[in-house]
């Protein structure tokens, strides 16, 4: 099928490079030129564990092209996905512009081609319910846009329908769910495919875009095996604000998971019980489950916060209260302070002193620092008097250029992040952090303090070096 993807962001270019290994023919758009240019030379813009090998076999297979226009992009694709960003407002609901300004492009662009085939559009960026109608009209709106320009034509608007292009395109939504650090897994092997719409055709148009998955008879790229035992993927289809509320309220729960265990965290640490026996204990009950039962600093990311967010002003819209959403969000966001605070009871002053942050990016496996808790940690810090030293595997370059207030120093290694420091603290916990040499770190570290913000720490072996191991709900 002939496949267009708008927005080469982490869902947007991971969906495009997967649909084409597995035998579409793709165009990826977006309006960021340094993007685009990279991915023509083959290489990603963003950290994503065996993206480039990926993004080097379709290309060569030329199943997948990159372009600035979009009226190109979108020529002769039966099926349209948008995939850009709805990042944040200062209100906490999302800025829909992007998808505002793609969704009347595409009117034009249906417009300009009278001829092309029904065009089925995907909603695969993350929108309030109810915007797969808004979309709809926005779409039509473009096209009587580019007739009103062409002039003489405005005669469409009236044709079969309400809109100039009725018949031309039906919109659908198809959320999506994959994790950076393993978004290509979470594509080729999903847990479910969700495909709302109205209209049946945008439905079986879709399930064939998706037929090698589901049935998964695509061939595996030799780094990712299919997992034994998969057979095929659950399709869950189902009407269009069905499908949105499924996206935001797999993000609510998840997100809420989270900050119950680390309510439990902070109790545990009152009465000495462990948060990790607490966890084992309750998630072998297959009806709660272990995953996303880890206390910590808190869940981040550029989705849970602004999809919470994005849900409670829908709730409010509707004169509903989001009462346990805004339980879990004012959790979340003291937890980061918690970790703070632990920093502040070990040392007792932090003005003046030097902490060392191991990890920017919101989890490992990324460079994505939207809503990182580092972030936050950092600059508390900071604003109490300390000197802050920071390292990340893969998310400093990114952090220097979206960043540059930041007051921090970025340094080489761990052990250069450790020289000087009166402590250190583990925010994101990547492997390479698990399986540091705490002696050497000694040799240069001031002082013998580690907060380890994600409980992923081998304790005995840092105790055994002479550390003061501090965790969370321990
Ligand atoms: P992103 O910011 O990484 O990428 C968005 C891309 O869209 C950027 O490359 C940007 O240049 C491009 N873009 C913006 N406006 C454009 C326009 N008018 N024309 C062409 N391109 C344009 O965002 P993302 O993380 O990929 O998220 C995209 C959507 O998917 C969001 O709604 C997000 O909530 C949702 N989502 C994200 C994740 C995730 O883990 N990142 C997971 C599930 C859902």
């Amino acid at each position: 099928m002939n496949v267009c993807v708008i927005g080469t962001g982490y869902v947007g270019l991971v969906t495009g490079v997967c649909l084409a290994h597995v035998g579409h023919d793709v165009r990826c758009v977006d309006r960021d030129a340094s993007k685009i240019a990279l991915l023509e030379r083959g290489q990603s813009p963003i950290y994503e564990p065996h993206l480039d090998d990926l993004l080097a076999t379709v290309q060569a297979s030329g199943n997948l092209q990159f372009t600035l226009d979009l009226q190109a992009g979108l020529h002769d694709a039966q099926v349209v996905i948008i995939a850009v960003g709805t990042p944040p407002l200062p209100s906490g609901e999302p800025d829909l512009s992007a998808v505002e300004q793609v969704a009347l492009s595409i009117g034009e662009a249906i417009a300009a081609h009278p001829d092309a085939p029904l065009r089925i559009i995907v909603n695969k960026s993350t929108v309030p319910i109810g915007s797969g109608n808004w979309v709809e009209a926005l779409v039509d709106e473009g096209g009587a846009r580019l007739l009103a320009r062409a002039g003489g034509r405005s005669d469409e608007r009236s044709r079969g329908g309400t809109g100039p292009l009725t018949g031309r395109f039906i919109v659908a939504s198809n959320p999506e769910f994959l994790r950076e650090g393993s978004a290509i897994a979470d594509t080729f092997y999903a847990d479910r495919i969700v495909l709302g719409a109205s209209d049946s055709r945008a439905i079986a148009a879709l399930r064939e875009m998706y037929a090698p998955i589901l049935e998964q008879t695509f061939t595996p790229p030799m780094f990712l095996p299919r997992p034994e035992q998969l057979t095929g993927v659950p399709l869950v289809t189902t009407d269009l604000q069905s499908a949105e509320l499924i996206k935001y309220a797999a993000n609510a729960f998840l997100a809420t998971k989270i900050s119950f265990i680390n309510e439990m965290s902070s109790l545990c640490e009152k009465v000495g019980a462990d948060i990790l026996e607490v966890a084992r204990g309750i998630g072998l009950d297959p009806r709660i489950g272990h995953r996303f039962l880890q206390a910590g600093a808190g869940w981040g990311g550029s989705c849970f916060g602004k999809d919470l967010s994005a849900l409670m002003a829908t709730q409010r819209e509707y004169h509903l209260e989001p009462r346990i959403l805004e339980a879990a969000v004012a959790v979340n966001r003291a937890q980061r302070d918690r970790i703070v605070i632990k920093l502040q009871e070990g040392l007792k002053v932090l003005k003046g002193r030097t902490i060392g942050v191991l990890g920017l990016a919101f989890k490992p496996g990324t460079d994505d620092l939207r809503d990182a808790p580092a972030l936050d940690i950092a600059r508390s810090l900071v604003r109490l008097g300390a000197r802050v030293r920071v390292h990340d595997p893969v998310a400093m370059t990114r952090c220097r250029q979206q960043h540059p207030d930041l007051d921090v120093v970025y340094a080489d290694d761990p052990v250069d992040l450790a020289a000087g420091t009166d402590a250190l603290v583990l925010v994101t916990e990547w492997e390479a952090y698990r399986v540091l040499d705490w002696r050497e770190l000694t040799a240069v570290s001031r002082g013998r303090l580690v907060v380890d913000a994600r409980n992923a720490l081998d304790r005995e072996r840092i105790v055994a070096a002479g550390w003061t191991w501090v965790g969370v709900g321990r």
